[in-house]
């Protein structure tokens, strides 16, 4: 298993960098997570788009998934001249619903709601899902392979689901918004630094 992070910015880039997208990778299956801004350009220095097998959008604030908005056009070009001959799939959750319509490009991608049942198989790979806590619908991923596991937990406030769903993981990638002493309420919808770490210790992941 490998992670590349091609962009952690968030809710915009710094300059010369990108808002949330991690390339995940196993023997050969290539799953991008999250496509924010500027995580198309840096795709494409470790993976062309045709590589990919699917796309995994945690949720659809903007700075998770706005270069989807232009890789539509990479694909449906790319197909017209004839330099790749497939649609990618995409999964994502089904809210905000007017997002998830703008994501329903019938010659570039094909659309799947995310739900807490959907189970993945690709290229040997099984992809769950859990539902998080955050302004949009938003989901956690896990990706196994080989009996390792791989948890992006996407935006997300704490609660104990995170917790559950990471426990054990090899490998926990997670969000932080703020450090503890900013946050000011409990309706802060990213978790803090220290919260992270936390997490991490409960849920006793290796890395
Ligand atoms: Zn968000």
């Amino acid at each position: 298993m490998k992670v590349t992070i091609l962009g952690n910015s968030g809710p915009y880039e710094a300059a010369g960098s990108a808002c949330s997208g991690y390339l995940f990778e196993a023997d050969e299956a290539k799953i991008l997570l999250d496509c924010g801004n500027g995580v198309l350009s840096n795709l494409q220095k470790f993976c062309s788009i045709e590589a990919l097998d699917a796309i995994i959008l945690s949720h659809l604030h903007s700075d998770h998934m706005a270069d989807m908005l232009v890789l539509k056009y990479a694909i449906s070009i790319k197909n017209a001249r004839r330099l790749m001959n497939k649609l990618i799939p995409v999964y994502a959750p089904q809210m905000p619903e007017e997002e998830y319509n703008r994501l329903n490009v019938k010659d570039a991608f094909i659309l799947n709601p995310i739900t807490e049942k959907l189970v993945l198989n690709i290229k040997g790979l099984k992809i769950t899902f859990r539902e998080m806590r955050h302004p949009v619908k938003t989901f956690a991923v896990c990706i196994e392979k080989d009996a390792k596991r791989f948890v992006y937990s996407g935006d997300t406030a704490w609660n104990d689901n995170i917790i559950d769903f990471a426990r054990g993981a090899d490998m926990l990638l997670v969000d932080t918004g703020l450090q503890q002493q900013d946050k000011t309420s409990e309706n802060v919808p990213h978790l803090t630094s220290l919260e992270v770490g936390v997490l991490g210790q409960k849920a006793k992941t290796k890395f």
